[in-house]
């Protein structure tokens, strides 16, 4: 198998970058003969049959972007002006993003440090509290971050008890498991993307999944500009256009055939991180939950600046001083301009989190020369001091 990836020595390393081979290549040349290129196509078909297989849902609707995914997800469970959507404040805006699309008021729960997802103890004291105001949610949206389930034992009994309904944010975490259960399959509507710096993508793509056919059959309609099947095409109700290319859907088939393989080798790069950095004194890891299984989609590390004496900051500028891309872990919800004057449940976990985080190189293309020197050039960062090791 020809990989098209290529890292000499002194070529950037980036974070997340696409893993393509000729697989993908003769996938999307197959598709592109056929013909087939508008959105809709036998891949397109057969990529949301392998999704449902893969995640053990009943049925996936392959959308444009994990984004799209998540403003449907909303508009099918009936969210609306005035409803209140509770989401995990340490996440990726297009999560909040999806909820103002339907006009809804987000409300942001605080992370919990055994996973940094949702804290379900918080949310469970939460629900309680807004059930006695009268002021339950309309939906939770739960992230699972960096590759990663949240506790969802925990926050599906919590949200059921008050009959709130479930969107499972997997935009991150395609390929992971929780009690031996697929990420995606939690809640009423889980969400996928295959953006370009994901697991694994289609360049740009999402997908919504569901148990309930329906719901998912409906995804479809509304995502194709909800034709009515009349020749003159009759609308009923306000559409979007949504779906999948064809085309696109056939680099995801051949990207998912290999799912495993990524899993696998990003949670290589993870020990291997750990082996170099984990006793050095001052860097911890982001933690693998008990319960479930991570894809390590991101290596995460928390840096105590006294013991090191440099901060996340200064080696992630020493970092790209080498031409070497890492990220501060994302920025909360709560404290982003755009948001401000949202109610926040908690926020000081997640706000510890950003301040000290760091998001280390973690492609599936990543070599193992190109990652000693990832370590190399972060423990050669002015100032920083480690117990030899
Ligand atoms: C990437 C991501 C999304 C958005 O997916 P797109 O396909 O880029 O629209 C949503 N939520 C989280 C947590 C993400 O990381």
């Amino acid at each position: 198998m020809t990989r098209f990836v290529s890292t000499p020595q002194n070529s950037r390393i980036y974070l997340s970058p696409p893993d393509m081979s000729d697989r993908e290549r003769a996938s999307l040349m197959a598709a592109f003969d056929s013909n087939w290129i508008a959105p809709l196509g036998p891949d397109v078909d057969a990529f949301e049959r392998e999704l449902s297989v893969r995640t053990g849902v009943s049925a996936a609707a392959a959308l444009s972007s994990g984004t799209a995914s998540l403003h449907l997800a909303l508009v099918l469970l009936d969210v609306g002006p005035g409803d209140q959507v509770w989401t995990s404040t340490l996440t990726f805006a297009a999560t909040v993003n999806a909820i103002r699309y339907v006009d809804a008021t987000p409300v942001f729960i605080d992370s919990e440090r055994a996973s940094w997802n949702m804290d379900p103890t918080l949310l469970r004291e939460a629900l309680h509290d807004a059930a006695v105001r009268g002021s339950l949610p309309k939906a939770v949206v739960v992230v699972d971050l960096y590759g990663q389930c949240a506790d969802y034992d925990a926050i599906l009994a919590a949200c059921e008890e008050h009959g709130v309904r479930v969107v499972e944010d997997a935009a991150e975490a395609l390929g992971a498991t929780y009690r031996d259960r697929p990420a995606g399959s939690f809640g009423a509507i889980g969400v996928l993307s295959f953006n370009g710096n994901k697991i694994m993508t289609t360049s740009g793509g999402g997908a919504l999944l569901s148990d309930d056919t329906a719901l998912v059959e409906r995804a479809r309609h509304l995502a194709s500009q909800a034709r009515q099947p009349a020749a003159h095409y009759e609308h009923e109700e306000i559409g979007y256009n949504y779906r999948l290319s064809n085309l696109l859907a056939a680099v995801g088939r051949a990207q998912l055939a290999r799912l495993d393989g990524f899993v696998e080798r990003r949670r290589e790069i993870n020990r291997t991180y750990r082996a170099a950095l984990e006793d050095i004194g001052g860097v911890a890891f982001l933690p693998e939950a008990r319960g479930g299984r991570s894809t390590c989609w991101l290596t995460c590390v928390l840096l105590d600046e006294e013991r090191l004496g440099v901060g996340p900051e200064q080696i992630r500028e020493h970092l790209e001083a080498h031409n070497i891309e890492a990220r501060p872990v994302w920025k909360p919800m709560h404290l982003q301009p755009v948001f401000r004057g949202c109610r926040v449940v908690g926020g000081a976990v997640a706000q510890d989190l950003f301040r000290r985080g760091l998001c280390l190189p973690s492609g599936s293309t990543l070599s193992e020369e190109a990652q000693q020197r990832v370590v190399d050039v972060f423990l050669e960062t002015p100032g920083l001091r480690h117990r030899e090791t």
